[in-house]
């Protein structure tokens, strides 16, 4: 039987012992499993997260499986996070995957907010982002945020109390409507910023993941650029103004 450190060989290379002990003892919560956040999981369970809650109402789509790692056909008309869980726990059984099949509202968020170490906002709508990021700054808890249309995504990391938290950069969004229909969107430009999202979480977990704080990481796929918004606090911003 395949020992742990055979499981985690080649990350141990990388983070060492004590780093792979904190990735073990972190709990983080993926909000959203969609394209962004199916990915995010995977790479957080496969590294080795203590706990993993995956957030999601929805269920797949067959549209889904262009970009959402974690389906197959077989999944079509399931919970996402109940096929979700399955497969993560299916790539890491040590693991303590999460599921929860909600709407997020804010006393879901608060909750999570509370248990978790990091916050991971990989949903599709600006009104659950800005939940979870008032949730994230009153409970103090690091955010990741990414977000994808198109041909283009960004990627940001809010400390609370240190960085703008996203009602500094996207507060004109957040009534903005779901888009209808559905939203165009690439599957491996998904990629790129999820895997941005999930490398940046476990430098949080490792206590080296400031890297993003307070910038935009701003993605172009068609011209391949990227490119970097410098982005400040905002003194009267409703939400962090006040918790800080
Ligand atoms: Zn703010």
């Amino acid at each position: 039987m395949a020992t742990l450190m055979d499981r985690y060989s080649r990350q141990l290379m990388v983070i060492g012992e004590e780093g792979q002990r904190k990735v073990g003892r972190a709990t983080v919560a993926v909000f959203g499993m969609g394209g962004l956040g199916t990915l995010v999981a995977y790479y957080l369970a496969g590294a080795g997260v203590g706990r993993l809650y995956v957030v999601d109402f929805d269920t797949v789509n067959i549209s889904d499986l262009h970009r959402q790692v974690l389906y197959a056909v077989r999944d079509v008309g399931k919970p996402k996070v109940e096929a979700a869980a399955e497969r993560l726990r299916a790539v890491n059984p040590h693991v303590d995957v999460v599921p929860i099949m909600e709407n997020v509202e804010l006393p879901l968020a608060a909750e999570l907010a509370d248990k978790a170490d990091v916050l991971v906002d990989a949903f599709d709508n600006w009104a659950s982002r800005h939940i979870l990021n008032k949730a994230a700054v009153r409970a103090g808890k690091p955010l990741i945020h990414g977000a994808v249309d198109n041909w283009y995504g960004h990627v940001t990391v809010v400390l609370p109390g240190k960085t703008p938290c996203l009602h500094d950069l996207f507060g004109r969004f957040a009534r903005a409507p779901m888009c209808v229909g559905q939203c165009p969107v690439l599957g491996p430009v998904v990629g790129i910023i999820a895997s941005v999202m999930a490398t940046e979480t476990l430098k949080l977990i490792l206590g080296m993941g400031d890297a993003l704080a307070g910038r935009l990481l701003v993605v172009d796929a068609k011209r391949m650029s990227f490119d970097e918004v410098k982005i400040a606090r905002d003194p009267s911003c409703p939400v962090c103004s006040r918790a800080t």
